[in-house]
């Protein structure tokens, strides 16, 4: 087995074996670009680590051995060698990219003796023992667990001593007692002394590499990204090359295109002499890398060209890690860069207008989840605004929220319900829990590049960071600009589009599509076959809807309709009747403004289908609480209050008692109120079908879908079938005018699911109402699971998902699958669609395209991210 590859080995499509950091390397290296030279040691190295219970697998370091000598050979210079000693960098290199997951050591194979060596050889001995101090910092931090506080604390007292304010003010001389003051930390902490021998530092390195697979920040990123824990980690060993060893030299990332707009111009950061992890660090606030041209245009224009002959031959953004050393390129690294949804939608439909790719690669160049983002609130440009100060526009969005200056406390706060803006100097890998729970956030140092702006647009968050204004004042728990205090608690609000820090809470609005997000979801629609609706129970929604492109409307609950404030006393009237009479007087009240309803929903999607679902939820949602009532009575007894209302209370109560289940889901509801009550569920019939009748009289095309929910078997349909039948009839008798509906069900239960071909007789259509499904399939209660034991069952994986918001392909996708074949076998062309919280999930999507249904319905605002997915199940 070989678990070696040298960079001239490897290939970009060998992303799996050697990471994308050595596949990229090595894509680089052969394509002809200035590449220091290295060699990636395999993830499968890392797997057969763990395997063996975190030893290398026999026969790597034979290869590594004989890499290394190759790598000496290469560039006449030894490991160990005084007189031009060979040093590396370290570097982990995922499948999946985990910025600021996995560790890094750079400048390895200094010691005592090289450093000397090193100092002479360049002529810059304050270079280069600043070289082994790093690399004494960084190794002791990431291979020998010393925690970075003892390190920070020398070079601060360094500082301090000698009056100056920046690292780069300390003297060769400096450095040298710094080192000293190093590893007599290292001793102290760990027992023995930091090692001399590169090759012992070379091991420890790569090993660390390794187990820093399994550290707590890479589980937690793991978990969140849902990457899988057993791709492994590669590592890659790497010729050093020095952007510290004077002002000739520097250091940089860069974007092909803007990561935040997607803007086509080169952006990005870079310090003058400055080692690799400063910019990325977010330390030391970086320069645009506009001003490269300024200060080393050949440079610039060579970097220039390789951006874009990379954006080209990988056909995306890239997002790149340069080096100069004394005036020379060296590319480090470049890979797809991670952009917000905005930018992914513009570079992608660009892309396409610049011929760089087809329309459906386009499609696919964008996160459905992602899209999230856009329908994201931003700030009421209307609105005054107390702006305090501003930061960079790391990750666009606006929010609102108490600020908070930990991770764990903005995780605590969180999860008793408030909103926090997470406030730092900084973040780092160990407070992604606490940017998961905050609604933005907000640094006072680093660049576009640092890690809280990467992580906040990966996250979709609004982050405003280097934000240098704001002092934070940790220990007193505040930050100040100016003479103005903001005291953890307080409210504030960012911007993460511009980078306005705000005082106080502040108005947002809801964004609306812009012209490359409308191309590009026009493309979705012509790619895709599955059709897209929305659930809508307002003229407003469907008017909402139809702007986002919905193709008609999945479902309209008509309870809704009965809960108004307004109607729910006729509603209580009609459950409560004593006799038939009074029933039918409660239904004649409500006729008229369910008529309106239907008039205005049916008059917004005209053109278009709508499905109209009759009563389906317990009756007792309808009526007072019983327990309220109870208490009620028991005060109107105590009081000697009124007999007549008394009396009354008393009667409700026992009817509430009366109509009270253990089990209202699956109890007296769906279309066994329609089977016990068909005058509720013929009113409701009557009501869709005037509205219709009106809408064609005043010439508009409509065609309601009347649906049935619930149904268990084919004679429930078959029964209520001709009650609706029935009214249709009367209603085209009353009014003289003539029009189409169609009746359906929804499968919700799972002998619906198994009877489908009984069932499709009676249907001309069938809609998946999967929130029950889900429930009646794993009989998991819809609204106690989440609460109650969901969460043990994701942790120790039993579930993949929550299947209430992710299909539970392997058990209700195996019903849905059974159903669509078997109704299709007995009705080929009936209309098939999901309108459950699942229709407007990317993967559920997908999944729904597999199996042959006709279209997903789902809320208004969710209808894009589904022609999205749509498009992209077809691709
Ligand atoms: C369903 O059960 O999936 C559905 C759409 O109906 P409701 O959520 O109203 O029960
Ligand atoms: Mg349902």
């Amino acid at each position: 087995k070989k678990y070696v590859y040298t960079f001239s080995e490897g290939r970009a499509d060998m992303k799996s074996l050697l990471g994308g950091k050595g596949a990229n390397l090595a894509e680089m290296t052969n394509i002809g670009l200035p590449v220091p030279p290295g060699f990636t040691i395999t993830t499968e190295a890392c797997k057969e680590f763990y395997l063996a219970g975190r030893q290398f697998p026999a026969g790597m370091v034979e290869e590594v051995e004989e890499k290394i000598a190759w790598l000496e050979q290469t560039l006449g210079k030894k490991f160990g060698d005084p007189n031009g000693p060979l040093l590396v960098s370290v570097r982990s290199g995922a499948v999946i990219s985990m910025p600021g997951m996995m560790d890094t050591v750079l400048n390895l194979g200094l010691n005592d003796r090289t450093v000397i060596g090193l100092a002479a050889g360049s002529g810059n001995p304050r270079w280069a023992y600043d070289c082994y101090r790093r690399f004494i910092q960084m190794f002791g931090d990431v291979v020998l667990g010393i925690e970075h506080h003892n390190f920070e604390a020398v070079l601060e007292e360094q500082k301090y001593k000698r009056q100056v304010q920046y690292d780069n003010q300390l003297t060769a001389e400096d450095w040298q007692q710094v080192i000293e003051k190093y590893k007599f930390i290292v001793r102290r902490e760990t027992g023995s002394e930091f090692p001399q021998d590169p090759k012992e530092q070379l091991y420890k390195a790569i090993y660390a590499v390794f187990n820093s697979w399994e550290n707590d920040r890479a589980i937690v990123y793991r978990r969140i990204h849902k990457i899988p824990d057993d791709l492994g980690t590669a590592v890659n060993v790497q010729a050093m090359v020095f952007g510290n060893m004077g002002d000739d030299c520097g250091t940089g990332v860069a974007f092909t295109r803007n990561p935040s707009t997607g803007e086509k111009m080169l952006y990005g950061e870079f310090l003058t002499n400055a080692q690799g992890e400063d910019v990325v660090a977010g330390i030391r606030t970086p320069r645009p890398i506009a001003k490269l041209q300024e200060e080393m245009p050949d440079v610039y224009q060579q970097f220039v060209r390789i951006c874009t002959l990379l954006e080209n031959h990988y056909r995306d953004m890239q997002d790149i890690e340069f080096t100069i050393e004394r005036g020379k390129l060296w590319m480090l690294q470049t890979r797809n860069g991670k952009r917000t949804a905005q930018a992914a939608i513009r570079i992608a439909v660009e892309m396409v207008d610049e011929g760089i790719i087809s329309k459906e690669t386009a499609i696919t160049r964008v996160d459905p989840g992602q899209l999230d983002q856009l329908l994201h609130r931003r700030i009421d440009p209307a609105a005054q605004l107390n702006v305090i100060a501003k930061g960079l526009p790391a990750s666009p969005g606006s929010a609102s929220g108490t600020v908070v200056f930990n991770a764990d406390r903005a995780e605590n706060l969180s999860q008793q319900g408030q909103k926090v803006i997470l406030v730092g100097t900084e973040t780092t890998p160990d407070d992604i829990h606490g940017m998961v729970a905050s609604q933005g956030i907000l640094t006072s140092r680093g660049g576009m590049t640092s890690h809280a702006a990467v992580v906040a647009r990966g996250m979709g968050k609004p982050c405003v960071c280097g934000c240098e204004a704001i002092k934070i004042d940790y220990e007193n728990k505040q930050f100040t600009v100016g003479d103005i205090v903001v005291k953890e608690g307080h409210v504030i609000s960012i911007d993460g589009s511009t980078g306005q820090v705000i005082l106080g809470e502040v108005p947002m609005i809801e964004p609306e599509l812009s012209a490359e997000f409308q191309k590009l979801l026009q493309w979705a629609d012509e790619i895709r076959t599955l059709g897209v609706r929305a659930n809508a129970d307002t003229p407003e929604d469907a008017a909402k809807a139809r702007e986002f492109g919905a193709e008609g409307i999945g479902l309209t609950r008509t309870e809704h309709m009965f809960m108004a404030q307004d109607r729910l006393p006729i509603v209580q009237q009609m459950i409560l009747a004593a006799d038939p009479e009074e029933r039918a007087a409660a239904l004649a009240k409500l006729l008229p403004m369910q008529e309106g309803d239907f008039y205005g929903i049916l008059k917004a999607m005209a053109g278009l289908p709508v499905c109209i679902r009759l009563l389906d939820p317990p009756l007792h949602e309808f009526l007072p609480n019983g327990e309220e009532l109870a208490v009620e009575i028991s005060r109107l007894k105590l009081t000697g209050g009124p007999a007549a209302e008394l009396q009354q209370k008393e009667e409700l109560l026992r009817k509430v008692r009366s109509l009270s289940e253990f089990n209202p889901m699956l109890g007296h509801r769906g279309c066994r109120l329609g089977i016990t009550w068909p005058e509720v569920y013929a009113m409701q019939a009557r009501a869709v079908f005037q509205a219709t009748a009106r809408l064609v009289q005043e010439g508009y095309r409509v065609e309601p879908e009347v649906e049935i929910p619930l149904v268990i078997d084919v004679k429930e349909l078959a029964y209520l079938r001709q009650l609706v039948e029935s009214v249709a009839e009367e209603v085209k008798q009353a009014t003289g005018v003539a029009f189409h509906y169609t009746v359906g069900t929804m499968i919700e239960v799972p002998r619906a699911a198994l009877l489908a071909d009984e069932i499709a007789t009676q249907a001309e259509f069938f809609s998946f109402g999967t929130n029950d499904l889900t429930q009646t399939t794993l009989g998991f209660s819809r609204d106690d699971a989440e609460g109650k034991f969901m969460q043990p069952y994701l942790e120790k994986k039993i579930l993949a998902e929550n299947p209430f918001i992710v299909l539970d392909r392997k058990g209700v996708g195996k019903l849905m699958q059974w159903t669509v074949e078997n109704a299709r076998r007995v009705k080929p062309d009936l209309l098939i669609g999901i309108c459950g919280e699942h229709g407007g999930e990317p993967s559920s999507v997908e999944f729904c395209h597999r199996i042959g249904l006709n279209y997903v319905s789902c809320s208004p605002y969710r209808v894009p991210v589904a022609r999205l997915a749509a498009a992209q199940a077809k691709v």
